[in-house]
């Protein structure tokens, strides 16, 4: 930043949003040792952090790369297991499965191996579905291998891939890294705020009556809103008639003992079990287990989504003893700022908006809000060119998202319980979710149909989404009518072949993290 930037930046809010922005900020603004802005963080110890993500997006390998934190130390810290993606269970008719891997299809004989299946898949011709087709990631999954080989450094890794991780344990080890770097960490409530004669904020007063001022504040209290509703720029667009699950029950239990004396190996993926009135996560991170009910308060009350888990955790532990859980209920509000920066302060995190955690996209929206932030902050914190840049992109960000986690439930064909049949009869698509459906009825989903906007999701996670819930085009797609069958079979074979040669390089996703721990230092 220039001599007329900005030069003190206050965070509001210690939760994940708060320290992932500080650490970030300070890494951008303040390197080779000079302090050109001054970065305080204030948090209540009065309102407790949500503190739940446990399942993390592949863009989380590139925020820590920017930030420079080791992978060991990192994984170490967080009590961090390797993900290769999502194992979907039950949601397309409630007894089938598939896989949405972070890997990107493979490229066969000069022809995607997409096209290969989809032509097989028009014919009714596949033996296999997309994900066990395609690519090497869903096996290398369900058979629990690492998406690392021994020889592996730090992030490096053939297959992309990210973490399961303890998000209070994130929040502390980035406290420890920002402080360490010289982020100031003030532990105060914020009672009052006072804003200047144009209407920017001037100041955070705390309970106690200490002031606290800056240059720009970024809002990371979550829910609250702290700053923003001082602002009174709570305008919301909400996303609730079409993505109905807003409340979840989360709960920490034991891994399950391996029989005999070996040590268990955790599953390097998330699942996502579909359940009558929403879905459970289910997790495992090096030393427990996370999972939770994320439900539709409509339609079902806190009793029933308790029983809902406790019973899918009983058939887990089939018959072994399930450990005492104390399972902690949490409201979800699903929907977004219309604006995000407004004056000279910024939402990152909860404050801004949030989608139910379907996609794991808590910190996808963390991770891209202040990067953006730190692209556009300049001299003057409440530009309005800036402004309106940024709340395009973050707003584009979110609403493709919706779109993204909506195709879930839309593609359903389950009709087993109110909820299902809600979505089948009741919930419209987006406007933009309908056309890109029927433009999708005609063609592969392909990267010239997200040309005009910003997304985490592109073409793949769409067709791995789409075609694992059975997508079907009215006719064979232009492109493959003149695609032999004959060498589509051979081809999807020949995939088969390099998928049993590449899955012995791989480790155990057990003997990688205990590779990976055992260089890591502990710091918190
Ligand atoms: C059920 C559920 C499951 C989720 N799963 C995932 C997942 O798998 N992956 C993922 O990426 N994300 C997930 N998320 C989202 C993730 O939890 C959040 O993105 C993340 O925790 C960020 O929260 P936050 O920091 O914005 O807010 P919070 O954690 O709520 O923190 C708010 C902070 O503001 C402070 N504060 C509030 N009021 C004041 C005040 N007056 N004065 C001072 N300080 C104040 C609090 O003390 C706290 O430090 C999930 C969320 C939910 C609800």
């Amino acid at each position: 930043m220039s001599s007329e930037s900005i030069k003190k930046i206050a965070i509001l809010g210690g939760g994940t949003a708060g320290w992932m922005t500080a650490c970030y900020l300070d890494r951008q603004f303040n390197q080779a040792g000079q302090r050109a802005v001054d970065i305080t963080l204030i948090e209540s110890d009065d309102v407790d952090i949500i503190g739940v993500g446990e399942s993390t997006f592949d863009s989380i390998r590139g925020y820590l790369q920017a930030v420079g934190v080791d992978e060991s130390e990192f994984m170490l810290n967080t009590d961090a297991s390797l993900k290769h993606g999502i194992y979907f269970k039950d949601w397309y008719r409630g007894d089938d499965e598939y896989f949405h891997p972070f890997e990107k299809v493979q490229i066969g004989d000069g022809v995607n191996m997409l096209h290969h299946w989809v032509n097989l898949h028009q014919r009714e011709m596949n033996q296999h579905s997309i994900s066990e087709a395609v690519g090497v990631q869903y096996k290398a999954a369900m058979a629990a291998y690492s998406p690392k080989i021994s020889s592996n450094k730090d992030y490096e890794a053939p297959l992309p891939y990210s973490y399961h991780l303890d998000a209070v344990l994130m929040g502390r080890y980035l406290r420890q890294v920002s402080t360490a770097r010289g982020v100031k960490h003030i532990v105060a409530h914020a009672e009052h705020i006072e804003l200047a004669d144009d209407g920017r904020i001037q100041s955070i007063i705390s309970r106690e009556g200490e002031r606290y001022d800056a240059d720009f504040f970024v809002d990371c209290t979550g829910f609250a809103q702290v700053l923003m509703r001082a602002l009174k720029n709570t305008d919301y667009v909400d996303y609730r008639s079409s993505l109905l699950c807003d409340r979840a029950v989360a709960a920490q239990v034991a891994l399950p003992q391996e029989e005999g004396s070996g040590q268990y190996n955790p599953r390097p993926y998330t699942s996502a079990v579909a359940q009558e009135s929403g879905w459970i996560w289910d997790i495992d991170l090096y030393r427990r287990r996370g999972c939770g009910y994320v439900y539709s308060s409509e339609f079902s009350d806190e009793a029933r989504a308790e029983e809902v888990l406790f019973q899918y955790l009983g058939k887990q532990y089939s018959g072994k003893q399930c450990p005492n859980i104390e399972p902690r209920f949490l409201k979800m509000r699903i929907g977004r700022a219309e604006k995000f920066w407004h004056k000279n302060c910024v939402s990152i995190g909860l404050s801004g908006g949030f989608i139910e955690p379907l996609e794991s996209t808590g910190i996808v929206f963390i991770d891209s809000g202040v990067r953006f932030l730190a692209e556009l902050l300049g001299a003057d914190p409440c530009s309005k060119v800036l402004s309106d840049r940024y709340n395009s992109m973050m707003g584009s960000l979110y609403d493709e998202t919706h779109n993204f986690i909506e195709l879930h439930y839309i593609l359903s064909q389950r009709a087993d319980s109110a909820f299902w049949r809600h979505y089948r009869d009741e919930v419209k698509p987006s406007s933009q979710l309908q056309e890109r459906l029927a433009l999708w009825r005609e063609k592969i989903p392909s990267s010239i149909d997200f040309s005009d906007t910003l997304s985490t999701f592109w073409e793949n996670s769409h067709n791995f989404i789409m075609y694992g819930m059975n997508w079907k085009h009215s006719r064979m797609p232009a492109n493959l009518q003149q695609l032999d069958s004959g060498r589509s079979i051979h081809m999807l074979s020949e995939m088969q072949k390099i998928q049993a040669k590449a899955l012995p390089h791989f480790e155990t996703h057990l003997a990688s993290l205990d590779r990976i721990r055992s260089r890591g230092k502990r710091v918190i």
